[in-house]
């Protein structure tokens, strides 16, 4: 009952935690030189691999799998932008015509899971956490399609020689998080709960599980991954590594202990017990 209590009770010293631990302390940088727009969207193949490849959508991205019996989809990143799905179907169809075999949702938030209409309609089987079809059942976005086939430890997908394992690791950023791994090219594709060299987003909102989320970096980096395809954008489009989660979970170690002693000195909205 502790960590819950501290889980859902402790925003306050959570905060106050993190503007300790902000960037926002130091002073800001003087402004970079203009850069030119970075282009709206962008497909690109994860370099030393043969079929896995990026799809970036404005500041949001998913990762999909070509296979000669078909092409494994994630997250439609579609919210509020259904020409985002539409654009990543073309994207795809300009490398193969193979059949969208699966659309896997990483969790169950909009701006990942809106927008997968088109995949359905092009033969898709939509999968994703138990938990994310619980949420989305009750929430009804018509912009959302339903999983068609959920999971709730782990699940492994064998498509064209290529295999890709589903695994469950706990509550982190949400209670739905899926992370997708190639364990022969050793790619993560690991959305929300780790951000590479910044503080990960939703941190202090009440549907996300602060004290839980350290157990689960330490179930991710269990795996055997050497690369990780984030669901925002990396620092010049950059891969994440196994270091970047590492510092993730040292940041949140440190921050546990910091609302532990907040707790312990009565800072909590309800002192835990
Ligand atoms: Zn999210």
């Amino acid at each position: 009952m502790r960590n819950k209590t501290l889980t859902t009770l402790c925003i306050a010293a959570i905060t106050a935690a993190l503007a300790g631990a902000s960037p926002a302390q130091t002073p800001a940088p003087a402004p970079a030189p203009a850069q030119p727009a970075a282009p709206t969207f962008a497909t690109t193949k994860v370099e030393g691999t043969k079929n896995v490849y990026v799809f970036r959508y404005q500041n949001h991205q998913a990762m999909f799998v070509v296979t000669p019996a078909g092409v494994i989809v994630t997250d439609p990143i579609s919210y509020g932008r259904p020409q985002a799905a539409k654009t990543y179907l073309e994207e795809i169809r300009k490398i193969t015509p193979a059949p969208i075999k699966y659309l896997i949702y990483s969790h169950h938030h909009y701006d990942h899971a809106a927008g997968g209409k088109v995949f359905k309609e092009a033969g898709a089987v939509v999968i994703a956490h138990r938990r994310a079809k619980e949420r989305l059942a009750v929430l009804k976005n018509p912009d959302v399609v339903m999983p068609d086939e959920t999971v709730d430890d782990k699940r492994t997908i064998k498509l064209g020689g290529t295999t890709l394992e589903l695994a469950y690791v706990g509550r982190n950023h949400s209670d739905s998080s899926l992370v997708m791994l190639l364990p022969k090219e050793k790619i993560l594709f690991a959305v929300d709960f780790n951000a590479l060299g910044a503080v990960p987003s939703r941190l202090a909102v009440n549907d996300s599980y602060p004290v839980e989320w350290e157990a689960s970096l330490k179930k991710t980096l269990a795996l055997p991954w050497d690369r990780q395809i984030p669901g925002h954008p990396g620092p010049n489009g950059r891969l994440g590594t196994r270091q970047d989660m590492e510092q993730q979970l040292a940041f949140m170690t440190e921050l546990s202990a910091e609302v532990k002693k907040a707790s312990d000195a009565g800072k909590c909205f309800d002192p835990a017990n």
